[in-house]
Parts: C-alpha cells; sequence; structure tokens
C-alpha cells in the first residue's frame, strides 16, 4: 500500500481495524495491511500510530472487561479480565501484544513477539516492560483498587461437590 507491492501470504505485516472516518487523510491506510518494512520507514507513521493508539486507548476505557494498569510515553497495559490476560499497547507502533497472565512473570524475564519489528520495539522499551511488575503486582492493584476478578482467586479446578445419594 505504501510501496505499492502487493502483501504475500508470508509477507510480516501491520494492520488496523477502521478507526478513521472517510474524510481524515489518512483513512485509506486504516482497516488495512501494509509491510511492516514499509510500515516501520513511513514517514506518516508516528502520526497514524498516534491516531490509532488513541483509539484503541479510547476503546479499551469503554469496555467494562478491561482495566488500566500502566500508561507511559511508550505503551499503556490493560488487564483484560475474560482471559485473563494483560494487553500491552506498543504506543510509538500502536501494536498490542497479549499475555496470558499466568505466563507473564516468565514472559517479563524475555519479553517476545513473533514479528520482528513488535520485537524490536519491545527491546527498545524494556524499561517500560519492567514497570509492569508482574503478576502478583497486578492482582493486589486490581484488589486495591476494588477490581478484582473473583474468577482469578478461585481455584482453576471445581471443588468437589458433595453428593448425599
Ligand atoms: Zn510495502
Amino acid at each position: 500500500m505504501i510501496c505499492g507491492r502487493v502483501v504475500q501470504k508470508d509477507d510480516e505485516c501491520f494492520g488496523t481495524s477502521g478507526f478513521l472516518k472517510p474524510e481524515h487523510p489518512l483513512w485509506s491506510y486504516s482497516d488495512a495491511i501494509m509491510h511492516s518494512t514499509c510500515y516501520m520507514v513511513w514517514d506518516r507513521r508516528s502520526e497514524f500510530a498516534s491516531l490509532y493508539s488513541a483509539a484503541k486507548r479510547r476503546w479499551y476505557a469503554s469496555n467494562p472487561n478491561c482495566s488500566l494498569l500502566l500508561d507511559t510515553p511508550n505503551l499503556f497495559v490493560v488487564y483484560w479480565s475474560l482471559s485473563p490476560a494483560v494487553i500491552i499497547f506498543l504506543k510509538q507502533i500502536a501494536v498490542a501484544v497479549s499475555v496470558e497472565l499466568e505466563d507473564l512473570n516468565y514472559w517479563l524475564l524475555l519479553p517476545t513477539a513473533d514479528e520482528r519489528f513488535v520485537q524490536a520495539e519491545l527491546d527498545r522499551v524494556r524499561a517500560d516492560l519492567n514497570l509492569i511488575g508482574g503478576k502478583d503486582h497486578i492482582l493486589e492493584f486490581l484488589r486495591s483498587s476494588g477490581l478484582a476478578d473473583l474468577s482469578l482467586t478461585a481455584s482453576p479446578f471445581p471443588s468437589a461437590k458433595s453428593t448425599s445419594s
């Protein structure tokens, strides 16, 4: 789309849902995919990423299953109670990385993503990622905020029901 070459199945890509109105000058880039390599050198990337980050931030804020955990110039982090998972939204590239809460402590030791451009950004913002603090830190924050989901503290195994015959 930026380079004019067709995106192939195996190309590393970046894409967004439709979040801009048709009258916006960058509208044709929303609800579309592009090569990640083209995206990273695109002269409008910063502007586009900032717009998409703000749109996603509003969407998460309006979603009852989400709680904002952290917000820095490089990223914001929301807790997604349905999985439960932590969604790390990298603002500079406008990409969300989702990590299951159970995997979070391990992941924070060595933050990884499948796509190279996302991995490069994770490496760059490592200091911000360290502010997430891990699973227990998040659960404590949710408890102290009155946001704790009871399903989190419950045993993953259904308790044995007493049966009477
Ligand atoms: Zn391209």
